[in-house]
C-alpha cells in the first residue's frame, strides 16, 4: 500500500495508523494540514473493504477539512480520521477508550469529532481518556447537522439570489436528496420560507413525515436528481454529481449538505459548461464546524450561527470571482483556500524571522 506516493496523500503533515491488540482497534488517524490551527475533523467509523480504502478514505477527508476551515475563516487546520470497523456490530466502550488514546497520541494537532457511524456518545467514550475531542454535548455545542442545515440554507439562498436574481426562496422548487439529520432540517427551513419541495430517501418513513409535515412531494430515490426543479440539493452521500446524472439533470443550481458531490474533479467542468451553477460542498457544509470552533468556556450558539450565516456571502464571492474568471466555482474555491494558507504560512514564516 503506498502513503507517501499516494495521489490522495497531497502533503499530509502525518498519518498514524494506530493498532490496538486488546480491544482490536484499528485506525487511520490524518493531519493534512495544521499551517491555521489544530486539525479538527471527525471520525469516521465504516466497515471498509480494504485498508487501501479507508487510507483514501481518511486522506481525501482529511485535506478537504483543510479547505472547509480556511474558507470558513476559522484558525482551524485540517485532519480526519477513520476507524476500520463494522459500526453496528463492532462499538464497545474500550474501543472509544482506545481510539481516545490514539487521539492522544498527536498531542493536540488532531481534535477528534463525529461523523458517519459514530456519535457523540462515541466521542465522549473517547474524551474520558484524552482532552482532544470536539462536538460533545457537555460543555460542547452538540451534534453540528442544525448548524450545517442552517449553512446550506444561506448557501442555497446565495446560489438563488446568484442564478436567478431573487431575494427571496418564496416558489422555489428544490429537489431534497436525503433526509437524514442535515436533509430534514434543511427542509424544515425552506419549508418556512416558502420553497417547494420535492424530497427522496432510501428510508420510506422520513419521505412520509415530510410529505406530512412539510407539504413535501415524494419522489423515488432514483429520480430526484432529474426532477424539473431549480436547486438539487444532495444530501446524502457523495459523487451525487457524476456522468450519469450530469446528463439528466434539470435543475439551474446543485447546493446541498453532502461531501464529496463531485465523483471526479471534471464535474465541476462539466456543470459550468452547462450553466448549472454549483455550490462547492465544502464551503456551503461548513456550518457544523464553524458551530464547532466556538466550542469553549465562552460558547454562545446564537454568535456561532450568525458565523454560519457568512457562508451566504462567501459563496456570492466566489460565485462572483468564479463568473469573472470564467472558471468553475469549485475551482475558484480551492484557489481563495490555497490563498488563504499561503498568506498565513507567509506570516508565520515572518513572525518566525522575527522572533528568531
Ligand atoms: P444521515 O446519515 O443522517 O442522512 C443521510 C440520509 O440520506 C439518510 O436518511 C439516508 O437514508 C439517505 N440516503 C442514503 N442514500 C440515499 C439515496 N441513494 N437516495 C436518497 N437518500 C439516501 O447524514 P447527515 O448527517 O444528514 O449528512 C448528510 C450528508 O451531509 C453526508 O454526506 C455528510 O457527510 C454531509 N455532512 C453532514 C454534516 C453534519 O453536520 N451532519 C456536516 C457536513 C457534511
Amino acid at each position: 500500500m503506498k502513503v507517501f506516493s499516494s495521489p490522495d496523500f497531497d502533503e499530509h503533515e502525518s498519518v498514524l495508523f494506530f493498532n490496538d491488540k486488546e480491544t482490536g482497534l484499528k485506525a487511520i488517524l490524518a493531519v493534512h494540514d495544521t499551517t491555521l490551527g489544530p486539525a479538527l475533523g471527525g471520525t469516521r467509523m465504516w466497515n471498509y473493504t480494504s485498508e487501501e480504502e479507508a487510507l483514501k478514505d481518511v486522506l481525501r477527508l482529511s485535506r478537504g477539512m483543510t479547505y472547509k476551515s480556511a474558507l470558513a475563516g476559522l484558525k482551524l487546520g485540517g485532519g480526519k480520521s477513520v476507524i476500520i470497523a463494522d459500526p453496528h456490530s463492532d462499538k464497545s466502550e474500550a474501543l472509544f477508550e482506545a481510539f481516545g488514546r490514539a487521539v492522544d497520541r498527536l498531542n493536540g494537532s488532531y481534535i477528534a469529532a463525529e461523523d458517519v457511524g459514530t456519535s457523540v456518545a462515541d466521542l465522549e467514550v473517547a474524551r474520558r481518556v484524552t482532552p482532544h475531542i470536539a462536538g460533545i454535548s457537555e460543555g460542547g455545542a452538540g451534534d453540528p447537522s442544525p448548524a450545517t442545515a442552517w449553512g446550506v440554507f444561506n448557501g442555497i439562498k446565495a446560489s438563488v439570489k446568484h442564478k436567478l436574481g431573487k431575494d427571496n426562496l418564496e416558489g422555489v422548487k428544490v429537489a431534497v436528496q436525503g433526509l437524514g439529520h442535515v436533509g430534514y432540517i434543511l427542509c424544515q427551513y425552506l419549508h418556512e420560507a416558502g420553497a417547494e419541495l420535492l424530497v427522496a430517501d432510501i428510508f420510506e418513513d422520513s419521505v412520509k413525515r415530510a410529505v406530512q409535515e412539510l407539504g413535501a412531494t415524494a419522489v423515488p430515490a432514483d429520480e430526484i436528481h432529474k426532477v424539473d426543479t431549480d436547486v438539487f440539493a444532495p444530501c446524502a452521500l457523495g459523487g451525487a454529481i457524476n456522468p450519469n446524472t450530469l446528463s439528466e439533470l434539470k435543475a439551474s443550481i446543485v447546493a446541498g449538505s453532502a461531501n464529496n458531490q463531485l465523483e471526479t474533479p471534471e464535474m465541476g467542468e462539466a456543470l459550468r459548461a452547462r450553466g448549472i451553477l454549483y455550490a462547492p460542498d465544502y464551503v456551503i457544509n461548513a456550518g457544523g464546524i464553524i458551530l464547532i470552533s466556538h466550542e469553549g468556556p465562552t460558547f454562545n450558539r446564537d454568535a456561532a450561527m450568525k458565523q454560519v450565516s457568512d457562508i451566504h456571502d462567501t459563496l456570492l464571492d466566489i460565485f462572483a470571482r468564479a463568473e469573472a474568471e470564467q472558471k468553475p466555482t469549485d475551482v475558484v474555491a480551492d484557489k481563495i483556500a490555497l490563498e488563504i494558507l499561503e498568506n498565513a504560512g507567509k506570516k508565520s514564516e515572518a513572525g518566525q524571522k522575527v522572533s528568531a
